[in-house]
């Protein structure tokens, strides 16, 4: 029997070796484009400063969050390990905060005129150029310039002063499906609006985009989702590692009667005399509601269904099937696993791998392990299983 989430009822292993694979391995799908990183959101869950650091030291030069906020936490940590790492902002700057760009060193994503504009009143008033990333919409409707808002702002002699335009950006809204005709249009509309463009980078795929070929690569891509192992096409075999692994600790079992509920409400009824386990892992800590009466965990192996409604802070299983054993309090069940992937309890919660991931909860016992830590221990001073309380 495993007792290894210590105090907490879950324990989530972060495996940083899988980590660097996948960046690999997106990596040797690109010819001269740089590999970027999202790492928003907390790096989807799973702990930006660890991953960026991570990948930073697999030559990951340029970061992209959507807060400043998110940038600012990670830039001196970044700058203690490397030089010269480009931090994004994807949502650009709230109004006014242009000048902590500068004095953290993080570069903006400009979505707007309105950004455009502030951007280069700041690069005036210093007299100086400074760097920006700007994001054209060909199609989502989310972010971005539109269409006639790029070629407005063209038609202004001074579009492009004071800003040192180093990325010319946008997103697709379909890359999952690689049958979508939209991905083909939006590739249409970002290479003729950049033949408009002084010359500057250029970057549109996220990881489904890699996947998508060449001509969508240009030079710098920016994956987060197939990083962290969300299978990046839909319908095909997941090429990328796990990186997050939840195990969720029992805390009683019982025997019930035939014909008795279990959880809120009494969604579930036993039609047979049961055995039923709590697993102290609930919706606040990211096992999402929907997953009620529909989420399967493992036990060493067997699968085991939940019941009845998830609760705050506790599931309930029918584990009538399994060895007496498996389940004394403190044994770990598996909840994301390789035979539970973070696409698979996605399918069964209605959403996708991504929700699953930046679900997940504050609660957990964090264990990063990294067995390159060990091949190269100069390198670091941490160890090669180190414990996050
Ligand atoms: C989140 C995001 C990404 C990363 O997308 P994934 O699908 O996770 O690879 C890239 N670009 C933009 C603009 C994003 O918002």
């Amino acid at each position: 029997m495993q007792q290894e989430a210590g105090r907490a009822g879950a324990v989530l292993k972060i495996d940083l070796s899988a980590l660097r694979n996948n960046y690999s391995l997106l990596r040797s799908k690109l010819g001269a484009a740089a590999c970027g990183a999202a790492v928003k959101a907390d790096a989807y869950g799973l702990g930006a400063l660890r991953v960026s650091q991570t990948l930073v030291e697999e030559g990951c030069r340029h970061l992209f969050v959507a807060h400043l906020e998110e940038a600012i936490a990670l830039r001196p940590h970044i700058d203690a390990i490397a030089d010269s790492v480009a931090i994004y902002v994807m949502h650009g700057s709230p109004v006014g905060y242009e000048a902590e760009f500068i004095e953290h060193r993080c570069i903006p994503v400009l979505n707007s005129a309105e950004q455009i504009l502030a951007w280069r009143a700041l690069a005036v008033a210093r007299q100086t150029e400074l760097p920006a990333i700007i994001q054209i919409d060909t199609g989502m409707s989310r972010m971005g310039l539109s269409d006639a808002e790029v070629r407005a702002w063209l038609a202004d002699p001074d579009f492009i002063r004071g800003i040192k335009l180093q990325y010319l950006m946008s997103h697709l809204a379909c890359a999952e499906d690689q049958q979508h005709p939209m991905n083909a249009q939006q590739l249409a509309l970002f290479n003729s609006l950049r033949a408009q463009l002084p010359t500057c980078g250029a970057s549109l795929a996220n990881s489904s985009g890699i996947f998508l070929g060449s001509d969508f690569h240009f030079d710098l891509v920016r994956p987060g989702a197939a990083l962290y192992g969300v299978a990046p096409v839909a319908g095909q075999a997941n090429p990328m590692q796990a990186v997050a692994h939840l195990q969720g600790k029992i805390i009683q079992t019982r025997e019930i009667a035939a014909g008795t509920g279990v959880g809120y409400g009494l969604t579930w009824c036993s039609t047979q005399p049961s055995r039923i386990a709590t697993v102290a892992v609930g919706y606040a800590d990211g096992w999402l509601r929907a997953l009620s009466n529909r989420g399967v965990v493992h036990i060493d192996g067997i699968a085991a269904p939940m019941v009845g409604n998830v609760s705050m802070d506790t599931i309930t299983i029918d584990v009538s099937h399994v060895p007496h054993d498996k389940l004394a309090p403190g044994a770990l069940v598996d909840l994301i696993s390789v035979a539970n992937t973070v696409d698979q309890v996605a399918e069964r919660a209605g959403t996708i791998g991504y929700e699953i991931l930046t679900s997940l909860g504050m609660r957990y016992q964090r264990e990063y392990s990294d067995a390159y830590l060990s091949a190269s221990p100069a390198a670091h001073v941490a160890t090669p299983t180190e414990t996050h309380p």
